[in-house]
């Protein structure tokens, strides 16, 4: 069967991300993806600027990633967890271990990164009320502009503004949210941004079993990078008031901030992390959920006596195997040299956006570049014209961003760029 570039069938019968069935945005056909580039049905090639929103970090089709997917499918593409252990499950977690920071203990695979946030969070309150004896130290606190996953839990800390409070009002549990830290990434440290934890703890740390938030880049909701200083004071604040705290590092996993994780900009290290997205580069859903041994006992001495979770897909073979082989490449390249050149050409290319009347910020961080605009993007008209100058870039709300994949060469990266700002020049042409 042969496709056009867009579907009508598909337009009239599948639910995309976030979309309307009245009056869906467009989609394009996607035929094959190689390297850099996805090619769309009628032979259209895009440089894929959004690494298939983030977790595609070796590129598409990678040789390597392939033939351990093969290799694994003709041993077993699947087998249960529970009362079964297999060899990639075992030498991923041994990997997982070396990378993460290390006070971390156990591993609990799940199998996207929402499950792993619903999975840290129950940890959490299984852990607090546990160590507390009271069941109301079942809360959460997390910072404003945050997003951590579609599922219910994961909802409930996203931002209550940009994320999905409106829609589900009231049948979403009511969170403890302080403001989103003022101080930038590479800009001096204003001690402000700290004050409304404390305040929030002195008045209800005893309802409060964990603080949840991405740790140094908030990815979509809202792609702003924060000070390191504020993971420190945090990291003080929840010991002091003993509350947990919860690195979700499922966007900042595997090198997208120019170090392997972000808790190693700020040296402070989380009592669980969650990971995902990058995990596989982009071939399986999978994630994980690592925590101390302090965590994991106290849960295991609680009422429940066991951890409270265990999916039907979780530790998949051939996602952990393909996990295993992505690591392995990562250890292998220099990847904080890669990262930083990638960074230097981000940061170069996208400097001269600053100076457009309708641009409002540019920042730019390890593989990571934003420019900031007055208002927010008509995506559909703005994805015609990716099409049109074949890039793959997808804004959200005022954020038009790249990601690229590790594999860029300075021509891929380049071409991105130049028709990034392009891009956001022709904005104001259609009612912007
Ligand atoms: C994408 C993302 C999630 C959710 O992961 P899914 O695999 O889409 O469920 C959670 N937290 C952060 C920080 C993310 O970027």
């Amino acid at each position: 069967m042969n496709y056009t570039v867009h579907d009508n069938w598909d337009r009239q019968h599948l639910w995309h991300p976030y979309t309307s069935t009245l009056d869906p945005l467009p989609t394009y056909v996607a035929e094959s993806a190689d390297g850099a580039v996805i090619k769309l049905a009628d032979g259209t090639q895009l440089i894929d600027g959004m690494s298939s929103w983030w977790c595609v970090i070796h590129g598409y089709n990678n040789p390597r990633l392939n033939a351990a997917a093969k290799a694994q499918i003709d041993k077993m593409s699947h087998v249960m967890f529970g009362g079964l252990t297999h060899r990639p499950a075992i030498e991923l977690g041994k990997m997982l271990l070396e990378a993460a920071p290390p006070s971390m203990n156990n591993i609990f695979y799940a199998d996207s990164g929402s499950v792993a946030v619903e999975v840290a969070m129950k940890m959490a309150v299984q852990a607090a009320i546990s160590a507390s004896g009271d069941h109301k130290k079942s809360n959460f606190a997390t910072i404003r502009s945050g997003y951590h996953g579609d599922t219910w839990n994961a909802m409930s800390v996203c931002d209550p503004v940009t994320g999905m409070h409106g829609a589900f009002g009231p049948a979403l549990p009511v969170r403890y949210f302080v403001p989103q830290p003022a101080s930038r990434f590479d800009g001096p440290w204003n001690e402000e941004d700290i004050l409304p934890v404390e305040e929030l703890f002195k008045e209800k740390s005893h309802e409060i079993a964990a603080f949840i938030l991405e740790p140094i880049v908030q990815g979509a909701g809202g792609m702003w990078f924060y000070n390191p200083e504020y993971l420190r004071r945090l990291r003080q604040l929840c010991d002091k008031y003993g509350v947990l705290l919860i690195f979700d590092e499922i966007a900042t996993g595997f090198w997208r901030t120019g170090k392997r994780f972000a808790w190693e900009w700020a040296g402070v290290e989380p009592d669980i992390m969650c990971i995902g997205k990058g995990l596989t580069a982009g071939y399986l859903t999978s994630s994980a959920v690592l925590t101390t041994k302090k965590v994991a006992d106290t849960i295991s001495h609680g009422e429940a006596g066991v951890l409270m979770h265990g999916p039907t897909f979780m530790a998949n073979p051939l996602a952990c195997a393909i996990a295993v082989e992505s690591l392995k490449m990562l250890n292998e390249q220099d990847m904080a040299s890669i990262t930083a050149h990638i960074e230097e050409k981000l940061k170069t290319n996208l400097e001269p956006a600053r100076s457009l009347p309708n641009v409002a910020d540019v920042r730019v961080l390890g593989t990571i570049g934003v420019i900031e605009v007055d208002r927010p993007v008509d995506v559909g008209e703005f994805q015609k014209r990716c099409v049109t100058r074949g890039v793959w870039i997808r804004p959200f709300g005022k954020n038009v961003y790249i990601m690229p994949s590790y594999i860029f060469s300075d021509e891929q990266i380049d071409k991105l760029t130049t028709e990034m700002i392009e891009l956001v020049k022709e904005l104001p042409q259609y009612g912007h």
